[in-house]
C-alpha cells in the first residue's frame, strides 16, 4: 500500500481541571489527510484545502513532524501530504495538532508501523513546537489515542489512555476572535499557593475517577479550574454567560478548551449536548459574537483510516 486517507480528531485540551496534561478526542470534528510515500527523500505538501497554511513543509505542522519521523525511520523515500483543513486553526481544538498527529500516524501505517504510540506522539510535538514554541502533548496524545489521555509525565513521556464513558458527548463553541497561544500562556502566574494546589489535584483525581466508573455526576463535580480559567476566561468574550448557559441548560461542565478562545461543555447523551449548544448559542446571539458550534460524541480509537 502506497497512499492512506485518514481522518484526524480535534481534541480539547486542559478539559478544566487537567492543565498540560489532560485531552480529549472529539468524534465528528477533524481535519482528513491523504499522505502517500514517494520514492524522492522528504517531506512535501502538495496540497491544502478549507484553510490558507503554508505549503512549505517547514512552515507546517504535518512537514515538521513528517521530518521528525522520516530521521528516525530506515526508510530511503519521502511522502507527499495533501491536507482537508476543516479546524481552524488557533481555534483551540488542536488545528495543529491534528494534522501533526494525521501526518506522523499515517506514515507509520504506510511503512508497516515500525514506531510505538509513544514514538508518534514525540514526533507530532515536534509540530506542536512550532505552531506554538512549546513542544507539549495535550491534544497530540488524546488525537493519536482517541478518548481521554493524560500525561503523567513528560520526561520521561508517559501518556496513560483513559477510556470514555459512552454517553460522554462534547459542545464546543467558538467565538470568531483570535488568541495568541503564546498570549494566553503569558498572562497565567507561574506560582500556586498550597490551597489552589489542593483544589486542583482533588478535581483532576475526581474526573479521572469519575470517568473511569462512568459516573456522571462526579465528572460534573470535577470540571472546576481553580488555576488557569480565572485568569485566561478576561481573554474570552461573554465567557462567565456561556458558561452558566450551558450549566443551566443541564451540562455536567464546562471551561476553556485548549488556551482558547473556545468554550467546552461536556455532557450526558446527545440530546443534553445539543440543548446546550442552543444555549450557547443564544448567549453569542444576544451579545453578538460572530461564533461556530460542534456537538460530538468522544472519540474512541484516535486517527483512523477514511
Ligand atoms: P489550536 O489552538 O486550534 O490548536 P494552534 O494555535 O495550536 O491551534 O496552531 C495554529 C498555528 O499553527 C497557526 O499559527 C498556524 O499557522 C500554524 N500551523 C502550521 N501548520 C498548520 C497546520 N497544518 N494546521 C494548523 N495550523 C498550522
Amino acid at each position: 500500500m502506497d497512499e492512506v486517507k485518514v481522518f484526524c480528531p480535534a481534541t480539547i485540551a486542559n478539559v478544566s481541571c487537567g492543565f498540560d496534561v489532560l485531552g480529549v478526542a472529539l468524534d465528528s470534528v477533524g481535519d482528513e489527510m491523504v499522505v502517500r510515500k514517494i520514492p524522492k527523500k522528504g517531506v512535501f505538501i502538495t496540497k491544502i484545502e478549507g484553510q490558507n497554511l503554508p505549503l512549505e513543509a517547514e512552515k507546517n505542522v504535518a512537514g515538521v513532524a513528517g521530518f521528525a519521523l522520516l530521521e528516525k525511520a530506515d526508510y530511503k523515500g519521502g511522502f507527499e501530504i495533501e491536507i482537508n483543513k476543516k479546524i481552524k486553526p488557533g481555534s483551540g481544538i488542536g488545528s495543529s495538532a491534528a494534522s501533526s498527529t494525521g501526518a506522523v500516524w499515517a506514515m507509520n501505517h504506510l511503512l508497516g508501523n515500525p514506531f510505538s504510540k509513544t514514538d508518534l506522539v514525540t514526533f507530532a510535538m515536534e509540530g506542536e513546537r512550532l505552531a506554538s514554541d512549546v513542544a507539549h502533548a495535550d491534544n497530540v496524545a488524546p488525537a493519536l489515542f482517541g478518548n481521554f489521555t493524560l500525561v503523567r509525565s513528560y520526561t520521561p513521556l508517559d501518556i496513560v489512555p483513559i477510556k470514555a464513558p459512552e454517553e460522554l458527548f462534547a459542545t464546543v463553541i467558538h467565538p470568531q476572535i483570535e488568541i495568541k497561544t503564546s498570549d494566553s500562556r503569558r498572562i497565567l502566574k507561574t506560582t500556586l499557593t498550597m490551597q489552589t494546589a489542593i483544589k486542583q489535584w482533588g478535581n483532576l483525581g475526581g474526573l479521572i475517577a469519575g470517568l473511569l466508573q462512568n459516573d456522571y455526576e462526579l465528572i460534573g463535580r470535577s470540571l472546576e479550574d481553580h488555576i488557569v480559567e480565572p485568569i485566561r476566561s478576561i481573554l474570552i468574550p461573554g465567557f462567565d454567560r456561556v458558561k452558566k448557559a450551558s450549566l443551566d441548560a443541564g451540562a455536567l461542565g464546562a471551561g476553556i478548551s485548549g488556551s482558547g478562545p473556545s468554550i467546552f461543555a461536556l455532557s450526558r447523551g446527545r440530546q443534553n449536548a445539543e440543548k446546550v449548544a442552543r444555549a450557547m448559542k443564544k448567549v453569542y446571539e444576544t451579545i453578538g459574537v460572530e461564533h461556530d458550534v460542534h456537538v460530538s460524541k468522544i472519540n474512541h480509537e484516535g486517527v483512523r483510516i477514511i
